[in-house]
């Protein structure tokens, strides 16, 4: 087996390529050869607009999709495409929180009943106290009550059943979770309280998150580095600091510079308004060269032909655009 150096990192996806292929010869490239890595105990944001892979990388890599080309490796080991053919150690390292409870857990059992099948299955645990006594834990990780176990999904609210959710992620003792979209269905004040948890249990249990979100303005304390996807691939990637410090590539503007701000600081750190142009194109028909040029304002002759490369401006930071030369030049920020 293929043996990663960096013991840091836990998730490393390699020129990771997913195509779909149609009827009437039609191909929707949905990642077009990603590269990203997630170090141990890290919370990795991949952020873009529906269409633009996100959600699909996710799925290769949890096995739910198998790759067109390219290598995932966990904890330096290259993962099996086909979930069938992973081991229940592997499949039980990593575990997947979907955007939509409702339709995550039966409702026609119990919670305690939703938790049982993950604690036999990956704890291999067969009496039945012990089995009551994980179903209380995990209950506890999350913050709900012991008396949760006897209540079925839809006699709760939202919030409280994608806690249900993630306490059934645990189960298996994962060192990785993959969050799609996992607020996003849920009212303001109740993401609030899903994210708190979230962040607690990360300290708590060393987990490594893949966070996946369409909302930009969630990642800035929740992530340690952030990645935008536009049509597939990767524009940007950056520690998050840095990142919102100095956002470069114009899709990224045009994101940062949508979101409102509330205080003094965060106005300043926006980047000069970047209008939002058009939708993301179709990705069964991709432009020529960058595919952001259809609604890029810097476009230039050379981004309808060819796809810029992707540059290390500053350590760590890179950058997918034909405008940025090396460390940037001029200051993308208002006066
Ligand atoms: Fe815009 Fe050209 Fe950069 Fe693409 S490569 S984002 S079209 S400036």
């Amino acid at each position: 087996m293929d043996k990663n150096n960096n013991k840091d990192i836990i998730l490393d996806i390699r020129d990771l390529k997913k195509y779909f292929y149609m009827p009437k010869g039609i191909v929707v490239h949905a990642v077009e050869g990603v590269n990203l890595q997630l170090k141990r105990g890290e919370t990795l944001g991949l952020v873009g607009e529906s269409g633009s892979g996100k959600s699909t990388i996710a799925y290769n890599v949890i096995g739910m999709y198998e790759p067109t080309s390219g290598e995932i490796l966990f904890d330096g080991e290259a993962l099996n495409p086909k979930i069938r053919k992973r081991t229940l150690k592997q499949k039980g390292n990593m575990q997947i929180v979907f955007q939509d409870p409702g339709s995550s857990l039966n409702p026609r059992a119990t919670i305690g009943k939703n938790l049982a099948f993950p604690v036999k299955l990956h704890g291999g645990l067969k009496d039945k106290n012990e089995i009551h006594d994980r179903i209380n834990e995990l209950l506890q990780f999350v913050g709900l009550p012991e008396e949760y176990a006897e209540k079925f999904p839809l006699s709760i609210g939202g919030g409280e059943r994608q806690l249900v959710c993630i306490a059934r992620a645990l189960a298996s003792n994962p060192e990785l979770i993959i969050l799609d979209e996992p607020t996003s269905a849920l009212d303001v004040s109740i993401q609030a309280k899903v994210i708190r948890r979230l962040i607690d249990l990360q300290k708590e249990l060393n987990l490594s998150y893949l966070f996946i979100t369409h909302d930009l303005s969630l990642m800035r304390n929740l992530a340690t580095k952030v990645v935008i996807l536009y049509l597939g691939r990767v524009c940007e990637i950056a520690d998050t600091a840095e990142f919102y410090a100095s956002p470069l590539h114009p899709y990224t503007q045009m994101l940062l510079s949508s979101i409102p701000v509330v205080t003094e600081e965060e106005e300043k750190l926006r980047p000069v308004k970047v209008e939002s142009r058009g939708e993301i194109p179709n990705p069964a028909d991709m432009p020529a060269g960058c595919g952001f040029h259809t609604r890029c304002s810097r476009c230039m002759e050379i981004c309808k032909t060819e796809h810029p490369r992707m540059r290390e401006v500053s350590p760590g930071h890179y950058v997918c655009c034909h405008a940025v030369e090396g460390r940037i030049v001029e200051s993308e920020k208002k006066d």
